[in-house]
């Protein structure tokens, strides 16, 4: 008998989604920066202690976003870890920028903050610690080389909602942060996202950015008396049936979590045996980081191995994922890479797989998934 598949993600409801979204239209608005855009920025601003919160269509917008508000010219150079996804990148390859790719910690696929020192020179503007699986990149450093060379750190928090780097929640640590609500993350809206300005600075011209470049929303706050074209911008904020999703989601933003924590240890638990046999490692976590079981994964000891557990896997219908290219050996920037090796973020491209964590993955589904693996390796 086939076994029903059991997939690596699925999007989902939590609660009241769809009520939220019968709202908005009876609300009469489903452009941006209504009611439900209003509750979910003020309600991610205090929990984790942002200055100002902007909803915005993506993750990448808000990345884009970031590299406007810096400023990012022609020729600048901004410090980015090599294994990630493409938008931490574009964002700033989008305004001329120079990507300087660091490596990636030996424990850890998150950036190595101790040796982003020695990648900078006079051109740097910027360095993108990006919060692997919601756990934490190491800030300190980053936060004194910033201070010392006089450099805005932009976190990509995108899989970061709910974590923590010493105690501190992520997204609000860096100048400029962004979060991710694409369907794959804890907390979804199918696409959407949020730019944190932590840095008031930058915070009066973020909305007029966010806003195709006019002041309405200070004009909707009654603070001028038109709205006019005052710089430039794109429509970066998104539509009121995303926002309207995703209040649903945010209202149930703790049982999400407990759930996914469930699932997340779950796995640490049943394959603890085999971690220990050596049949793989699991994921390690540094003692600066709490983090938001946003991704469940093995290291395998070689490319071989990995893609044999996920070929037998996928024979189960089960999908267990690899994840990112390192960028610095993409078709389109390895041209334009120095040549440094960057054996650690090679090392998680061939050895990380991902296993299924979703809201609606069941008990014994995810039993099948530990089986299967038990299975490979014990026969
Ligand atoms: C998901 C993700 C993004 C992009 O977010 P979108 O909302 O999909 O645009 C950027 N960086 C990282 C690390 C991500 O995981």
């Amino acid at each position: 008998m086939a076994e029903t598949p059991i997939p690596f993600n699925k999007p989902y409801l939590a609660g009241r989604e769809l009520e939220y979204i019968q709202q908005a239209l009876a609300n009469g608005k489903l452009s941006g920066n209504g009611y439900f855009t209003q509750q979910s920025q003020a309600f991610l601003k205090s929990r984790y202690g942002l200055a100002h919160a902007l909803l915005t269509t993506s993750g990448t917008a808000a990345l884009e976003m970031a590299a406007l508000l810096i400023g990012i010219q022609p020729g600048d150079e901004v410090i980015i870890p090599s294994f990630t996804f493409t938008s931490t990148a574009n964002a700033f390859v989008l305004r001329g920028a120079r990507v300087v790719f660091g490596d990636s910690l030996p424990y850890h696929p998150n950036l190595d903050c101790s040796k982003v020192a020695d990648l900078i020179t006079s051109r740097t503007r910027a360095i993108v610690p990006v919060h692997y699986a919601g756990v934490a990149c190491d800030m300190a450093p980053l936060l004194e080389l910033a201070q010392r060379h006089n450099l805005c750190i932009v976190e990509d928090a995108a899989q970061g909602i709910e974590s923590a780097y010493r105690g501190q929640p992520l997204g609000s640590i860096g100048h400029l942060a962004a979060f991710s609500f694409h369907e794959t993350k804890n907390i979804i809206s199918g696409e959407g996202g949020l730019l944190a300005v932590n840095d008031p600075t930058f915070a009066a011209r973020a909305e007029i950015l966010w806003e195709k470049g006019t002041n309405r929303a200070a004009f909707f706050r009654g603070e001028v008396a038109r709205y006019q074209w005052v710089d430039i911008g794109s429509s970066y904020l998104p539509s009121e049936l995303i926002a309207a999703y995703l209040w649903g989601q945010l209202q149930e933003l703790e049982s999400i979590q407990r759930r996914r924590f469930e699932q997340w240890q779950q796995y640490q638990t049943t394959l603890s045996e085999l971690a220990q046999a050596g049949c793989f490692e699991l994921p390690s976590l540094p003692e600066y980081a709490r983090h938001n079981a946003h991704i469940f994964y093995l290291l395998c000891p070689s490319l071989q191995e990995r893609d044999k557990l996920a070929q037998y896997l996928s024979r189960r219908q089960i999908l267990a994922v690899s994840h990112y290219q390192p960028l610095h050996t993409s078709p389109f920037y390895q041209a334009q890479h120095n040549g440094r090796p960057l054996p650690h973020a090679i090392a998680y491209a061939e050895r990380l797989l991902r296993l299924p964590l979703y809201y609606e993955l069941d008990t014994d589904s995810q039993q099948r998934v530990v089986q299967a693996i038990y299975s490979f390796y014990r026969g």
